[in-house]
């Protein structure tokens, strides 16, 4: 790879040309959701306007080509996190649809009544709500993996949680409210040894480090396009192939049967069991083209980007008085989430839109990890590798204006 240019790498964003309250826009709303480069843009048009078509159905040229786009899609998000075949990915809306389809088509065969499902206190409410929903059908517990008071898991706590009656353990990789960078591998080892199988949130993670699932060993790995610089609406479920052959499929329809009598049907094999209907054919194409923007600048590039301006961010947030960084573990990626003293978090929001500045104020869909901190609400700039120490500086301006101007 070249050595990583941020400016260059700008100008592959049109939307950072956009100017919002008469300044240029700045984007550090990344763990909502990520820009897309022109590539992307391009390939989705592309798309469009040569190769439309259903998929796999119809014997015609538009359908081959389609079929072609869509595959092709499968082998680099294949390539992209290091699965063995492209029968181990499946094409879902996104990490929440994902996670719904393993809570209930492996969930059903697999856990019972009296079975015990471990999530860690950081998780998103995508990787709580339907581990809880499959618990109150079954009759099974959710136990929560602690965090300490930097945010980082605490992995005696989590070895103690796990016994013969654990079914599957369920982590994210990097907290979305927090940016805490999990120490997922352990985990997945631990969850292993006492005879669990285990599930990787990568919504926050696949953007910012290099993934390799053969390496991290999770039985299921999932991800959401959009916070990878690709389309809404398109997202991954990685499972070993052993796993997704004996699980049933979720959802009924098109596409997923091999078989169809009124008697009986007969499923297809994965991946295509589990894509029952018409997919989102589009934007899974567009999806590989953002993986490949990816591998073009590097992910290793831009880690090694993300952690300095992180660095950058964090040593000139935390000493503007009044500010409580909330989330200090040693390992973090992107999110530096915070409350400034005599202000709402929506004021400090307010204020830095008013700049421009895009940041999330709320719960981030994380309730029980800020609850944990005693908050219901922080604010959290979150960065990706178009952002610019410049950019750092006019969010710092705005929060020690505020800070200066408290009563
Ligand atoms: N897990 C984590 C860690 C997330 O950050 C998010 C999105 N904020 C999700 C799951 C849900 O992703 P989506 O809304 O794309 O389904």
């Amino acid at each position: 790879h070249p050595p990583f240019d941020v400016n260059a790498v700008r100008r592959d964003f049109p939307i950072l040309r956009e100017r919002v309250n008469g300044r240029p826009l700045v984007w550090f709303d990344n763990a909502a959701t990520t820009h897309k480069p022109q590539s992307v843009i391009d390939r989705i048009a592309h798309f469009y306007a040569h190769e439309n078509s259903n998929i796999h159905r119809a014997a015609h040229a538009l359908a081959a080509r389609a079929t072609d786009a869509y595959e092709k899609a499968r082998e680099t998000v294949r390539r992209f996190i290091g699965a063995s075949s492209t029968e181990e990915i499946i094409f879902v809306r996104g990490t929440t649809e994902a996670i719904n389809l393993v809570a209930k088509s492996w969930g059903a065969r697999n856990v019972g009544p009296g079975d015990e499902i471990i999530v860690s206190h950081l998780e998103h409410h995508a990787n709580i709500v339907p581990w809880q929903q499959l618990a109150a059908e079954k009759g099974a517990k959710i136990r929560v993996i602690p965090v300490d008071d930097s945010g980082q898991v605490l992995l005696d706590e989590y070895r103690k949680l796990l016994n013969d009656r654990t079914k599957i353990v369920s982590v994210t990789q990097v907290s979305n409210a927090l940016g805490t960078v999990v120490p997922v591998k352990e985990i997945v080892d631990l969850a292993h040894r006492a005879g669990a199988r285990a599930l990787v949130d990568g919504a926050q993670s696949v953007s910012h480090m290099k993934v390799d699932v053969q390496s991290l060993g999770a039985d299921f790995f999932v991800f959401s396009g959009h916070k990878i610089f690709g389309p809404t609406g398109i997202g991954v479920v990685y499972g070993k192939r052993d796993v997704l052959e004996d699980m049933p499929p979720w959802q009924g329809g098109g596409n997923m049967i091999a078989d169809v009598t009124f008697e009986r049907t007969v499923y297809h094999a994965p991946p295509t069991r589990f894509e029952a209907g018409t997919g989102n054919i589009a934007d899974a194409v567009g999806l590989g083209a953002a993986l490949e923007y990816v591998e073009r600048i590097g992910i290793e590039n831009i880690g090694r980007y993300e952690h300095q301006l992180l660095g950058y961010a964090t040593h000139h947030v935390k000493p503007i008085p009044g500010v409580r960084l909330v989330g200090t573990a040693a390992d973090k990626a992107s999110v530096l989430s915070f409350v400034l003293d005599g202000y709402t978090t929506e004021q400090v929001g307010q204020a830095l839109n008013e700049e421009g500045i895009a940041v999330r104020t709320g719960h981030h869909c994380a309730q029980p990890i800020l609850r944990r901190f005693g908050l219901e609400t922080t604010v959290r700039p979150s960065l990706a590798f178009y952002n610019t120490c410049e950019e750092v500086d006019r969010l710092v301006a705005v929060v020690k204006r505020l800070s200066g101007n408290r009563r």
